[in-house]
């Protein structure tokens, strides 16, 4: 976009610089069906999980239909704004894949025609629409001081009255132009207003989820500013200017949103302008762990509120996106029933999904049930990408370990607890892997404490007999079915029963599925382990040995 001259602006009539603004913002040239959108956060803190969900409810939305999403700053209050935070947003669509087609990109460049993206740069255009308002008398600048606001704000409280500043309770809005112009020449600090008609009339706002509201003006008015003491628009005339010009047909945004609607409604009425189609996203919501009650997801409390904080725990990036695709509209768990699929690939939400009323609640058991699903899809060079980016990010000593050596020897780790072919969906988080893989590489191996309780009453010498004969015997091209009669025959010749029938008969020391145990214990340190035959192919013959006479040593230590 060319640059705007602010200063040439100001000396020129407001229709006059209006005109010169929206020949910069020409129609799009869209098809009747595209949604254009946009997401508009504020730099005041973390990549919240609200500001991705309405981010992929309009990157969807306006993928499916052809048109355009965007990715707007409103950094107008400097006063809240958090140092970085602007960077956190952009990072977690980065990271979560979510694509915007214009806006600011992540190196600080903006892309797209119909900017700036950042409002801060916008001044002079809001100015322009402001001026404007007050030359039609539909604005006005009110030089009331703090102490005067404060007192009417006590009077209306004593008397029970709607608080704020309107009709009687403004001095400025029907001061006369010789009033104002000697304020100006003064330079007595002024805000800008907007000048709520007396007319008084029902608004009726149907949101694109459904539902239907009815705003009686009466309860609603309130000069309301336009124009902070800074020169700053406020929220409400901001992002109103931009979205018209920016050709914005859905607003996508919180449903907090609501109550300012009629404001909205007001000036677009005051400005000349159709207002687009609203969307109120019902909010994410979350089980008080204290009183069990719903509430919205709270900033300070609930740390899955930070997007970061999610993936951090390992949650793979198309999990949390398809849990918040499942929770954004009612559609998609009816397809999972009818297609009988956990999850839909191929999903497209279209507007007309979307859902109205109550907020969604976090489920963290759903997300994790998604998210084993997504992982169980995923190729094991792929989930091997995956781990090793997000250990990178989150688990440095385990990224270290696995980066070190073979990639094809991770893929093989992991396929022993991810393979969707053998029905092994056993991952929901990355966080889960490096407990269920380390025991394969040595250096996290010899950091294990041995789980030997399943064999502690098998004398030492029998654990050793055991351990002996099955390396004599083992070989590596041993089929499964060879692996199971080995360890059967040498239960069978070291005093084991093969059945409980047996076991009570006999006076067996106990199951032959103590030789699968003690092998088990020797080669992963646990009690539970991937299918073992697996991990011993993985671990080789020589490393199987290794870990075999570790295990004896450590049980002749033990036993003094
Ligand atoms: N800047 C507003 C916020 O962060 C955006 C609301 C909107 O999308 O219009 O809540």
């Amino acid at each position: 976009m060319t640059e705007l001259n602010g200063e040439k602006m100001q000396e020129e009539e407001a229709s006059d610089s209006i005109q010169k603004i929206e020949n910069l913002y020409p129609e799009r040239k869209l098809p009747p069906e595209a949604i254009v959108t946009r997401v508009a956060p504020s730099p005041t803190g973390f990549a919240h999980l609200g500001f991705v969900y309405i981010s992929l409810i309009c990157q969807e939305i306006s993928r499916n239909t052809n048109g355009v999403f965007i990715f707007r700053l409103e950094d107008t209050d400097q006063k809240r704004e958090i140092k970085d935070s602007d960077t956190a947003l952009l990072k977690a669509l980065n990271v979560l894949d979510i694509k915007y087609d214009e806006g600011i990109t992540l190196d600080g460049e903006e892309k797209g025609q119909y900017g700036p993206y950042r409002q801060t740069e916008r001044v002079p255009i809001y100015n322009a629409y402001i001026r404007d308002l007050i030359e039609k008398g539909m604005a006005y600048y009110c030089f009331m001081t703090e102490e005067e606001i404060e007192e009417i704000r006590k009077e209306q409280k004593k008397n029970n009255i709607k608080p704020g500043i309107y009709g009687q309770y403004s001095k400025w809005r029907d001061a006369t132009p010789e009033d104002i112009r000697k304020q100006l020449e003064l330079g007595t600090p002024y805000v800008v207003r907007f000048k709520w008609p007396e007319k008084h009339e029902i608004l009726n706002h149907k949101d694109l989820s459904g539902k239907e509201y009815f705003f009686d003006t009466e309860q609603y008015k309130e000069d309301f500013v336009l124009q902070k003491s800074n020169g700053i628009p406020t929220y409400h005339l901001a992002h109103l200017i931009d979205d018209y010009l920016m050709k914005v047909n859905l607003v996508v945004r919180g449903n907090e949103w609501i109550s300012s609607l009629p404001k909205h409604i007001m000036l677009h009425k005051a400005l000349g302008l159709k207002p687009p189609s609203y969307y109120h996203v019902p909010p994410i919501e979350i089980l008080d762990p204290e009183t069990k009650g719903r509430r919205k997801l709270s900033k300070r409390k609930d740390p899955e509120a930070n997007i970061f904080n999610l993936l951090k725990d390992g949650f793979p990036k198309d999990g949390i996106k398809t849990y918040l695709l499942w929770i954004s509209t009612s559609e998609y768990d009816r397809q999972t029933q009818i297609q009988n699929k956990p999850i839909i690939p191929d999903f497209k939400l279209d507007p007309s999904m979307l859902k109205s009323g109550a907020g969604s609640l976090l489920d963290i058991n759903r997300l994790k049930n998604i998210s084993r699903e997504i992982i169980a899809q995923m190729s094991p060079e792929e989930l091997s990408t995956n781990l090793l980016e997000w250990s990178k990010l989150y688990d440095l000593d385990f990224y270290n370990v696995i980066s070190n050596s073979d990639k094809s020897y991770l893929q093989r780790c992991l396929e022993t607890v991810n393979n969707p072919n053998r029905n092994r969906k056993d991952i929901s988080k990355y966080t889960e892997i490096p407990e269920k893989i380390g025991f394969f590489y040595n250096e996290i191996y010899e950091t294990l404490e041995y789980e030997i309780s399943s064999i502690q009453n098998l004398p030492f010498e029998t654990i050793e007999k055991i351990i002996n004969d099955f390396l004599n015997r083992y070989k590596e091209d041993n089929t499964l079915e060879d692996f199971v009669n080995i360890m059967k025959s040498i239960g069978a010749t070291n005093g084991l029963a093969l059945n409980k029938e047996e076991l009570e008969k006999t006076n067996a020391l106990g199951l032959w599925s103590m030789v699968p145990a003690i092998i088990r214990i020797a080669i992963t340190k646990r009690n539970i382990s991937p299918d073992l035959y697996e991990c011993i192919r993985i671990l080789g013959t020589r490393e199987l040995e290794n870990r075999m006479n570790q295990l004896l040593n450590y049980l002749r230590e033990k036993n003094g």
